[in-house]
């Protein structure tokens, strides 16, 4: 199935029985659209057609493509220092960056730790979490606990917190570290549920992990900040480390610079990724609170974190990021979220009259359609493609997450060709 017209352009021909795709039964997924260029919230493909991008390139263009200060920070930083190793050395855009963070998180979220993926900074929180233990002496505290419909990346470590049942676990069973899933405490019964596994695990645990407010690729769940203040509460009450994945939720996605404010809740570690570099270049961080830091100040060589990618706190990365910052000091990034959370949820209402659709919801810049079963997959990727958007539904989600920047027009066309397509969809299988 080809959803162009055209034929693939000759780098494509020549080039992809040498390319792995992620995700992908290589034999019969559709061939990926060849793109030509993006521009604003456009991608542009090799034949010259245009698709408006509902998913800001997975959830990290936040100020849409080729922003011209990203750009122009980039191309600074390229003829000044495209990158340098991060061991025994240091450079300005990391340090400037790092402050900048710390100034932006809440509480006491000061010390930060560069890597290159949000999957390695998962695996970074989690090994912090494991050693802040050992180097106060407390031996044998090295799982978590973490939730269904959680996800938090495709590294072991990451794995091994991502919901189980998520489909990736059963190939590496054996293999995997089989942690603690749990489900989000909703209710109070939920909540004592919740306390009692803690408590009777808590000899074990270092930590805990959860996506604030939004799930992302596990489910495209959400919670309430009450949860998440409990949650909170109870790794006090009972002396564990809360880390916060907010590699999708963070930057304006929810509506607050990050996810957590909105539940007035600090971690004890953060991870931040995807939306941080403005989807320029890959970067991400693990910042952890100075009670997380002390653990680890110490004379004694053991203590300290071991780990350090080759490509950490890349400049020209660090430089886009601290470019995309400008942009949400000087630009209503925070409003445009929350205001596309009115709009959508408006514009996506009468999905929820739909056969097969069980729930249509949005928070800040996330709407999702949810329906019993997505059949028909390539057939639903296609026919979005047809008209002129760029929506890919996965697990049981036909899910939005635009650029901030998005203009109300663009996004009414999303919300519409989103309705109809799924209006369709839900006809077809009706009819099969
Ligand atoms: C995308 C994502 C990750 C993994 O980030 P990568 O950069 O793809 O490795 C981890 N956690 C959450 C919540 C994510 O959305």
């Amino acid at each position: 199935m080809s959803p162009g017209s055209a034929p693939p352009p000759d780098w494509q021909r020549d080039g992809f029985r040498h390319i792995w795709m992620p995700y992908s039964q290589m034999k019969t997924a559709a061939l990926p659209l060849p793109v030509d260029s993006t521009s604003g919230v456009r991608i542009r493909l090799a034949d010259g057609r245009e698709l408006i991008d509902g998913i800001a390139s997975w959830w990290s263009a936040c100020h849409g493509f080729n922003h011209p200060h990203l750009v122009a920070a980039v191309e600074r930083q390229l003829h000044a220092m495209p990158h340098v190793m991060f061991g025994g050395l240091n450079h300005e855009p990391a340090l400037k960056l790092a402050r900048r963070l710390a100034a932006l998180l809440p509480g006491e979220l000061n010390r930060v730790f560069f890597s290159d993926s949000g999957s390695v900074a998962v695996e970074v929180a989690l090994k912090m979490a494991v050693q802040y233990w050992l180097n106060r002496g407390e031996r044998g505290r090295n799982r978590f606990v973490c939730f269904r419909h959680g996800y938090h990346g495709d590294t072991l470590g990451a794995m091994s917190v991502t919901d189980p049942e998520g489909g990736m676990h059963a190939h590496f069973k054996g293999y995997l570290l089989e942690e603690y899933p749990a489900v989000i405490p909703e209710d109070e019964t939920s909540v004592a549920e919740l306390d009692a596994f803690i408590a009777r695990h808590r000899e074990r645990l270092a930590g805990v992990i959860l996506e604030p407010l939004v799930q992302g690729a596990g489910g495209y769940r959400f919670h309430s900040a009450e949860a998440v203040a409990e949650i909170r509460r109870l790794c006090d009450a009972h002396d564990v480390l809360l880390i916060f994945d907010e590699i999708a939720t963070g930057f304006g996605r929810t509506g607050t610079m990050f996810a957590c404010e909105q539940a007035d809740v600090i971690p004890d570690i953060i991870t931040l990724g995807k939306g941080l570099t403005g989807g320029v270049v890959g970067l991400a961080a693990t910042v952890a609170t100075d009670a997380v830091f002390d653990a680890f100040w110490s004379d004694d060589p053991g203590h300290a974190l071991m780990h350090g990618p080759t490509y950490m706190a890349n400049p020209l990365a660090c430089a886009a990021a601290n470019a995309s910052l400008d942009l949400f000091e000087r630009e209503p990034r925070l409003e445009q979220a929350r205001a596309m959370e009115t709009r959508l949820a408006a514009a996506l209402a009468p999905c929820r009259d739909l056969p097969h659709v069980v729930d249509v919801r949005a928070k800040g810049a996330v709407a999702v359609v949810q329906v019993d079963e997505l059949r028909d997959l390539e057939w639903l990727r296609a026919r979005f493609v047809d008209e002129g958007v760029w929506i890919r539904p996965f697990r049981d989600a036909i899910y939005l997450t635009p650029a901030l920047v998005m203009s109300p027009e663009d996004l009414d066309t999303l919300a519409a060709r989103l309705l109809d397509v799924t209006r369709e969809w839900a006809e077809r299988r009706r009819g099969s």
